[in-house]
């Protein structure tokens, strides 16, 4: 499954309730949940757990609300993305990025 599949997915399952919910208490959630994943990284910095597969699930929820909130406001999250970064650094041009102080 590519993003533009998964987004549509997501619209498919959730989009009306996160219409209900609204752009900025979509975000509230979206922001928690990038919380939750900050909590898991600095768990695993810590080494006080190695749990790949919660932290997998932080990452797959921040991405979730990612998606909502791209379905909210219309956006085409895997368009953007190429366009912002097309296979290439999009300051340097180099693959892999050769920039300075990255
Ligand atoms: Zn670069």
């Amino acid at each position: 499954m590519e993003i533009k599949q998964f987004q549509e997915l997501m619209r498919t399952v959730f989009f009306q309730r996160d219409a209900e919910r609204g752009v900025m208490k979509t975000f509230a959630w979206f922001v928690e949940e990038v919380g939750e994943l900050a909590h898991e990284l600095r768990q695993v910095e810590a080494r006080k757990a190695s749990d790949k597969q919660q932290l997998g699930r932080e990452f797959g929820d921040v991405f979730a609300w990612l998606c909502s909130m791209a379905n909210l406001l219309d956006i085409d999250l895997e368009k953007v993305a190429l366009a912002k970064y097309p296979f290439t650094c999009g300051k340097c041009r180099k693959t892999p990025c050769e920039c300075e102080n990255a």
